[in-house]
């Protein structure tokens, strides 16, 4: 089998309402979607949603790599996997997005001709995966009624945004856990932090029961994140302090986290996913799988990859319930708070009008 076309189109869709972290404010949501074509007659999709604030990529920027990337893929054999991201890193470094929106299309050509769904083509066996749903930052009083009304609707997680404040985070946390006193309660504090006041931060967040902490200190600073963890009551996670599978090794060797943020589009995709869950798995590092603002085809590739993975214990794949896809998105898993089903039809089981 060889693969004959690579298309890419960007596809803008607003939000149903802006989103804050503290790094900014977000009222779009834009993806560059992929089709592989194969001489086989077998068609892969892709997505890649560039995120300036993180990967440095602009959806323009993602077209652009995807189309410096296509002479690379042409007559290749969509199994190459390996070859194919050496090939792409050796032409262009990071552009984690557009890697992963061909390296997506490519699993989906690959389980499609394996004739298994996505999940059982990479070596996993449950359907089922619990998503959790993230509060941004807002009034803490707004926050608290959100995490009242997503605990009613039967979300068992939440993820709760923080960093732009200290003492707007410490009241919107007393006021959450007041409101929902039996959800399980991450943050992520997008960098937002020093030492000294993630430290602050994290003796706060103790007293109600927060479970993980996510990049408390800038992306850069893998010493701060290690004193942070050193000394923090709360497991701490790395997510803008690991991109590759060699910023996860010198994450576990540096002691600096207890958990693993891994994104499609940081990585690239699937497969360099997974060598950063087997990196993290031989350390005794746990992993979650995090999104960007990304429709329900690559939700549907990270979840799956969930599925397969036991070291990937929570999967923070919310973003396809913040915008509509209805009118691109024309086959998708389903979904019943705070279940993702994955579909058992061979390949993704998303489809997309293309
Ligand atoms: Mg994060």
């Amino acid at each position: 089998m060889k693969i004959t076309r690579v298309h890419a189109k960007m596809v803008k869709v607003p939000l149903a309402k802006p989103f804050v972290v503290s790094l900014g404010t977000i009222y779009d949501c834009e993806s560059v979607f992929v089709k592989i074509e194969t001489d086989a007659g077998i068609t892969g999709f892709g997505e890649g949603a560039g995120f300036g604030f993180v990967t440095g990529e602009t959806n323009e920027s993602v077209l652009g790599a995807i189309r410096l990337f296509e002479p690379l893929l042409t007559g290749q054999n969509p199994f190459a996997i390996e070859h194919i991201h050496r090939a792409m890193d050796e032409k262009m470094r990071g552009n984690g997005s557009a890697k992963a929106a061909i390296d997506i299309a490519l699993y989906d050509i690959m389980s499609k001709a394996a004739n298994l769904p996505l999940y059982q083509f990479l070596g996993g066996v449950k359907n089922r995966v619990e998503i959790d749903m993230t509060i941004g930052i807002g009034a803490p009083v707004e926050m608290a009624e959100r995490a009242a009304e997503l605990s009613r609707e039967g979300f068992r997680e939440i993820k709760v945004k923080a960093g732009a404040n200290p003492a707007d985070d410490a009241e919107a946390m007393r006021l959450i856990r007041a409101a929902a006193p039996a959800v399980h309660i991450k943050v992520d504090a997008n960098q937002g932090w020093n030492v000294s006041t993630a430290l602050t931060m994290l003796r706060e967040y103790e007293k109600y029961g927060v479970e993980a902490v996510e990049q408390p200190v800038p992306y850069w600073d893998i010493d701060g994140l290690a004193a942070v963890r050193a000394r923090s009551p709360i497991p701490i996670m790395a997510d803008e302090s690991c991109f590759t599978p060699q910023d996860a090794s010198a994450i576990v060797r540096r002691g600096a986290a207890d958990i693993i943020n891994i994104k499609l589009m940081k990585c690239g995709g699937l497969y360099r996913a997974a060598q950063i869950n087997a990196i993290a798995e031989a350390a005794g590092v746990r992993c979650m799988l995090g999104c960007m603002l990304e429709s329900r085809l690559a939700i549907a590739a990270a979840a799956a990859f969930v599925a397969s993975r036991p070291n990937v214990l929570f999967a923070d794949l919310d973003s396809f319930n913040d915008f509509d896809d209805a009118a691109f998105v024309t086959r998708s898993f389903d979904y019943a708070t705070p279940w993702i089903t994955l579909p058992d039809a061979p390949g993704i089981g998303v489809e997309i009008e293309f």
